[in-house]
């Protein structure tokens, strides 16, 4: 069975607002932040919530283990410009692998990192020394490194990045890999020849470490290294070659996550947002690319 979802929000009822927002577009998957992408304030888990939430999970037959939960992308566990910033990344993480576990939550995205200000393989060694410090034998969670587009000095833009960090880890079953389109495309993968894509990560990592997939169509050009995605179907990707990536069998059982742009009213007025799960996960579920769906998209929320 497809496993698919979107990022939802983790509001004021926690993982009950992100489950029942994932439900109304249709989906069997989420992935959400613990709180703000960009900044690291977090509440406390409820496990009032929680437990409501893993009831109507049961109910709606939601696997719990398909569930992302996704770092905030401000964190840098490259930067080691100072002891305290490392540290304070280091801490924030630590909690967070925490908040996973009281929710249940297995997996966990991260960004790898950006190297401003050093050398690759310096900010390579801070996240393999910054990992080793999260991760403690009690550790349950897998953190997923994000496959990136390599924006600026983004780390993680290839799969001998990727292979360097895990290599570097010491409990190598708590670390695995969240593939993203829009950012494989931005580093230059062509997803048209996504099997030899595979094999290559096969060789060099293991397929078996491949724990989350990012769908997203791209707003750039193959190898732009630029990371803006686009709507299903509506960026220079396109339906076909998404639609081979989430149908495809030795993934299969991977949940495969939209992250694509919420819609405005016009093209240019982006003042009230109308979020595209629902639409984009029927068009994927018909395997049918429908030119019209932001027009439905707003049809439907202006309601
Ligand atoms: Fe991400
Ligand atoms: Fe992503
Ligand atoms: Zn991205």
């Amino acid at each position: 069975m497809l496993i698919i979802g979107s990022h939802v929000s983790f509001g004021p009822t926690q993982l009950m607002g992100s489950l029942k927002e994932a439900l109304s577009y249709g989906a069997n998957t989420f992935m959400f932040y613990t709180g703000a992408p960009t900044n690291t304030k977090r509440k406390d888990i409820n496990s009032i919530f929680t437990n409501d939430a893993l009831e109507l999970m049961n109910e709606e037959n939601i696997d719990l283990k398909n569930i992302v939960a996704h770092a905030p992308y401000i964190v840098n566990l490259a930067n080691r410009s100072s002891e305290d910033k490392y540290n304070f990344s280091i801490d924030f993480l630590k909690e967070e692998v925490k908040r996973c576990e009281e929710l249940g939550i297995t997996k966990l995205v991260l960004h790898p990192g950006s190297a401003v200000n050093m050398t690759k393989e310096e900010g390579l060694q801070n996240i393999i020394n910054g990992l080793n410090k999260i991760i403690d034998n009690d550790t349950k969670v897998v953190i997923l490194l994000e496959t990136m587009a390599g924006k600026g000095s983004e780390l993680g833009r290839d799969l001998e990045e990727i292979k360097t960090i895990i290599d570097g880890v010491n409990r190598q079953e708590c670390i695995g890999v969240c593939l993203d389109t829009c950012h494989l495309n931005d580093s230059g993968v062509e997803i048209g020849e996504f099997d030899l894509y595979l094999q290559a990560f096969d060789n060099i990592i293991g397929i078996d470490k491949i724990g989350c997939i990012h769908i997203n169509d791209s707003k750039n050009e193959k190898g732009s290294h630029k990371d803006r995605h686009a709507n299903i179907g509506f960026g220079t990707i396109g339906f076909d070659k998404l639609i081979k990536v989430i149908y495809h069998e030795q993934l299969k059982d991977i949940p495969k996550i939209l992250e694509t742009p919420y819609i405005g009213d016009t093209d240019d007025d982006k003042s009230r947002l109308y979020a595209p799960y629902k639409f984009e996960i029927e068009m994927i579920k018909a395997q049918q690319f429908d030119s019209d769906l932001f027009r439905k998209i707003r049809d439907y929320y202006k309601k």
